[in-house]
């Protein structure tokens, strides 16, 4: 059961993150954007969208144009 307990502690700590993740981000105005690559879904394959540099919250999927703008930057 040591794992179980350890599991729970990690949940319980992991709620409290989110928690205070979906706070900074309800007080964040996302000002300033950039496209990025984000991990997503359960494969954590990447995307690109646009996410906001102050917090990190994804926002939305940049146009065909944005996105060629974005591949060649690199
Ligand atoms: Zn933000």
């Amino acid at each position: 059961m040591a794992a179980l307990s350890k599991v729970e502690k990690l949940l319980t700590k992991k709620r409290a993150i989110e928690s205070e993740l979906t706070q900074i981000r309800r007080e964040c105005k996302h000002n300033e954007q950039q496209v990025a690559m984000v991990p997503y879904g359960p494969g954590c394959q990447l995307e690109i969208r646009w996410l906001c540099v102050n917090c990190a919250e994804t926002l939305g999927y940049p146009s065909e144009c944005e996105i060629d703008h974005y591949v060649r930057k690199k």
